[in-house]
């Protein structure tokens, strides 16, 4: 007898379950898919105060700006790649920097970038009037951080001044073969 009550029960609960978990899971995907990447890596409680130092804290999570000269890949010419000191991400590429004369590392254009499409870069733009007039900062598309801001008054071919703080940047120096393999990942 206790057999037999067990088996009944045990063919009963699949079942249950498994109607529940289809009917939960079917009403709450599409909900939740979009966001849950962003906000399980890097929502409100990733501690970028630990992560991070507290200049590359102000300027890519408070939006600040490093002071003009002062920043450690200004004069910095060397080939590679440089990502984002937060995520890691590849942002712009050593071929794409210029001495722009401003005080803040400049690039033609963003790393991944085929002519005028961003769309496979790993940087977003987004209006910013906070500089007085109508600006666009330039931001990490996988993580959010603030890179700082991108001018129309570049060099040619691209026209585009993208003004980057060094605090926002992790420099990767390109070694024969090895970069190379990576970037294409
Ligand atoms: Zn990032």
């Amino acid at each position: 007898m206790p057999i037999t009550a067990c088996d009944q029960n045990a063919n009963k609960l699949p079942k249950q379950i498994g109607f529940y978990v289809i009917t939960s899971t079917a009403t709450k995907l599409p909900g939740l898919k979009p966001g849950l990447k962003s906000l399980t890596r890097y929502n409100k409680t990733t501690d970028w105060q630990k992560k991070l130092t507290p200049e590359q804290y102000f300027v890519t999570r408070e939006k600040g700006t490093e002071e003009p000269f002062s920043g450690i890949y200004l004069n910095h010419f060397e080939m590679g790649m440089y990502h984002c000191v937060c995520c890691d991400v590849p942002l712009f590429s050593s071929e794409a920097k210029y001495d722009s004369g401003t005080g803040w590392p400049a690039f033609k254009e963003a790393h991944g970038t085929w002519e005028r499409d961003e769309s496979h870069a790993s940087i977003v733009r987004r209006p910013d009037n906070s500089l007085g007039s109508a600006g666009t900062e330039v931001l990490c598309k996988n993580c959010d951080a603030h890179l700082g801001h991108v001018f129309e008054d570049g060099p040619d071919p691209t026209g585009q001044r993208f003004c980057i703080n060094s605090a926002a940047l992790k420099f990767k120096p390109r070694e024969n073969g090895v970069a190379d393999t990576e970037e294409q990942k």
